[in-house]
């Protein structure tokens, strides 16, 4: 950057040094460069506004131009509220205020005209907008393009005159100033292919658009420049990471594979599944150490990709570990790669935290000496106890159970790091992938095995209760097995406790022994208890489940074919999908019930029509990302590490696939920036990694 957008913001031009104290405090914006990276992040358009008469057929927000009438302040009880009336000629619409009142209405009285831009809400009969956003018209304003930059703002900023009209000012007076001081950050060839407009003319046309083509021309360009650079960032320290790992080379697919493969699959392998194991294979035998997400649905079948790629270390002469979160989990994964390897000559054992202690002396020594071949456990497998005579793959199922701490002490159990391939069944939208496991390999089973029937998906109220209960009736005479459960908030877990021994009950009640029983399994029940009581399930004896999400990750129960997820509305979409993928295991036709109260928020809405709409989780992925935002899914220490000025992952997601794409090319072109038309892109990352704290790898 020159020297210019280097220079202290207090020497802007009518910034000073009070102003320049706010602008850095609440805005961010120290320098020059930094008001320049200060985006707007919409614009008003003062050619266009909607009819107060076409409200009630428009949807989201409006932009209105018109006369302020009947200000008047309003209480109710001791809660106070400004209110006005906004006239355009073919109607009028209520504007409400119910904070800043003071400071607001004085600035109403008298106006000729004002834009209004804003959400119109119905309330009855009354339509109405809540704080809009709100321009003065003078009718001195120069003509200009029609677009009007409007730039994020807040109390302290306008108390000292940074309304977004006053930052539209200041960026005015920087504009000028900045001509032929803004390097080019990205070679001729990218710009080229991309038609990407230059950096600087980007700045002017995105802060002064002179039209909305160009606006858009110009957030393209900035928004890619930016998730560009996030991606080189990502694929250098991935680079970094590889190059120090050296791993075990396992280049052999031998006998034991081969002979499950060609004598004892009990199916064909769907394509997505053959295309993993080939991944990872390839992954294996690079002598680099692999550190692999494979994600896939409920259901997609991971749990063969992982016996087959086990299968693998085996016959280059390692052991292999599978991990799971639960202890019925790991007997499951257990049970079935037994059942699977039946009639061949690999040891299986199981150890979990109540496995007998005289038991677990002999499986130490049958690790030690390498005559257990594949070990499937809980998290009792990451004791210091535990030793290998040779690990060289570690599986680990349902990732996000296990902290990154348990994790990396897998990596003390070989002299060289055993591979890690880390399974998820919560599908991940690609933008966030890419950009969150940027440092991570990932492969996707994005098929399910075939003839599967879709889980069908419906939503009830509590007055359809009484069909409901007739309808386990009906799939319990089928010699079916149900789901109820109830959501955990914890904030109110006494009251959720409450719910669910209320439906306890009420199901007891209607399911009386002997003719039916009933388990339930919460978090308050001792594990022995909840583990007798969800084997009760599992073994067919019990009929219907009532739970709370104990359930959640991972149970094998294919007789189960109904799910009822009680006060449905309280949960978030990732969990109820996550619900429903515990039935729909078997060949019958699975049910899922939404139940929920009456009133639904927009939010809650979205997500029960969603579920009811598709099976696909990544569609659901994607919603999910809409609703939330990447930083509500992945948890805010990752997500503030991105710091994304302009870009929105759940929006921008082609422009995520085409940075990660062209910073690839960029790096098998020129590894280490050598090239005379890359030095700036040298300089613009040697200057965030410099920036930014050493973040860690998820595994
Ligand atoms: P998840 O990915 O949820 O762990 P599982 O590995 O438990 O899924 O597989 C779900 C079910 O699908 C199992 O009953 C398994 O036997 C079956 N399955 C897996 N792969 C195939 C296939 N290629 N064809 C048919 N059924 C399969
Ligand atoms: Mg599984």
């Amino acid at each position: 950057m020159s020297d210019l957008l280097n220079t202290p913001i207090e020497y802007l031009k009518s910034v000073g040094p009070q102003r320049g104290s706010i602008l850095r405090k609440e805005a961010g914006i120290f320098t020059f460069g930094d008001l320049l990276n200060y985006f707007p992040f919409r614009y008003v358009d003062k050619t266009s506004f909607q009819k107060i008469s076409d409200i009630p057929h428009l949807e989201g927000f409006v932009q209105l131009k018109g006369r302020i009438t009947g200000l008047r302040d309003v209480a109710v009880g001791r809660l106070k509220r400004l209110e006005a009336k906004l006239d355009d000629g073919t109607g009028t619409i209520d504007l409400v205020w119910f904070k800043g009142a003071k400071w607001i209405k004085p600035k109403l009285q008298n106006l000729p005209e004002v834009i209004i831009y804003g959400k119109p809400k119905q309330f009855g009969a009354k339509v109405t907008i809540a704080h809009p956003e709100m321009e003065i018209l003078t009718g001195l304003e120069a003509p200009s393009g029609g677009l009007q930059a409007v730039y994020h703002s807040g109390e302290k900023l306008q108390a000292l005159g940074f309304t977004t009209k006053g930052i539209e000012h200041i960026v005015a007076q920087l504009l000028p100033q900045v001509k032929n001081q803004v390097e080019e950050t990205l070679p001729s060839r990218i710009l080229g292919e991309l038609s990407l407009m230059g950096k600087e003319k980007a700045y002017h046309e995105i802060h002064a658009p002179q039209s909305h083509d160009l606006a858009k021309k110009a957030q393209f360009r900035l928004k890619f420049e930016e998730l560009f650079f996030l991606q080189l960032e990502l694929l250098l320290r991935k680079q970094i990471t590889q190059k120090k790992l050296k791993g075990l080379k396992l280049t052999k697919v031998g006998a034991i594979f081969n002979d499950f493969y060609n004598k004892h699959l009990p199916y064909e392998l769907t394509g997505a599944q053959k295309k993993v194991i080939k991944e990872i294979r390839t992954d294996l035998a690079s002598g680099v150490h692999m550190n692999r997400l494979l994600q896939g649905d409920v259901g997609s079948g991971k749990t063969l990709v992982a016996l087959m790629v086990m299968l693998i270390a085996i016959d280059n002469g390692h052991q292999a570990c599978i991990m799971a979160p639960t202890e019925i989990l790991a007997t499951q994964h257990y049970n079935t790669i037994c059942e699977l390897l039946k009639d061949m000559p690999v040891e299986v054992a199981l150890l979990t935290g109540s496995t007998k202690q005289s038991k677990r002396k002999i499986l130490h020594e049958q690790l030690k000496s390498g005559e257990i071949k594949i070990l499937c456990g809980t998290h009792a497998l990451l004791e210091k106890v535990v030793e290998y005579k040779d690990l060289g793959i570690a599986i680990i199922d349902e990732q996000h159970r296990f902290g990154v701490a348990q994790r990396s002490r897998l990596w003390t159990k070989n002299t060289l790091p055993p591979h890690v391939l880390v399974m998820t069944a919560t599908p991940i939208p690609r933008t966030l992938a890419l950009t969150f496991y940027g440092d991570l390999d990932i492969s996707v089973i994005d098929e399910m095995p075939p003839g599967r029937k879709p889980v069908q998906t419906s939503h009830r109220f509590e007055s359809a209760r009484l069909k409901v209960f007739q309808f386990m009736q009906d799939e319990i005479a089928k010699g079916r097995q149900i789901y109820v459960v109830y959501p955990l908030i914890q904030e109110s877990e006494t009251m959720d406790y409450q719910n669910l021994m209320d439906g306890y009950e009420a199901i007891t009640r209607r399911f009386p022994i002997p003719k039916y029983r009933v388990s339930i399994v919460h978090g308050q029940l001792k594990p022995e208890v909840k583990e007798y009581e969800m084997q009760q399930f599992v073994k067919g004896i019990t009929h219907i489940m009532v739970a709370t999400t104990v359930i959640e990750v991972g149970v094998n129960v294919p007789n189960a074919s109904v799910m009822i997820i009680e006060s449905a509305e309280k949960f978030g979409l990732s969990q109820l999908h996550q619900l429903r993928g515990r039935v729909g295991r078997g060949a019958d036709q699975s049910y899922c019930i939404l139940m929920t109260g009456y009133k639904l928020g927009q939010d809650a809405k979205t997500r029960i029509e969603t579920m009811c709409e598709t099976n696909d989780g990544f569609k659901i992925a994607e919603v999910d990302l809409r609703l939330r935002g990447p930083g509500d899914i992945m948890g805010t220490q990752q997500s503030g590490l991105l710091n994304l000025k302009l870009s929105d992952l759940s929006r921008d997601a082609q422009i995520v696939s085409l940075a990660r794409d062209k910073a690839r090319e960029l790096l098998d072109m020129d590894p280490s920036f050598e090239m005379k038309e890359h030095q700036n892109i040298a300089k613009e990352l040697k200057k965030i990694l410099k920036a930014k704290p050493n973040w860690s790898r998820i595994s």
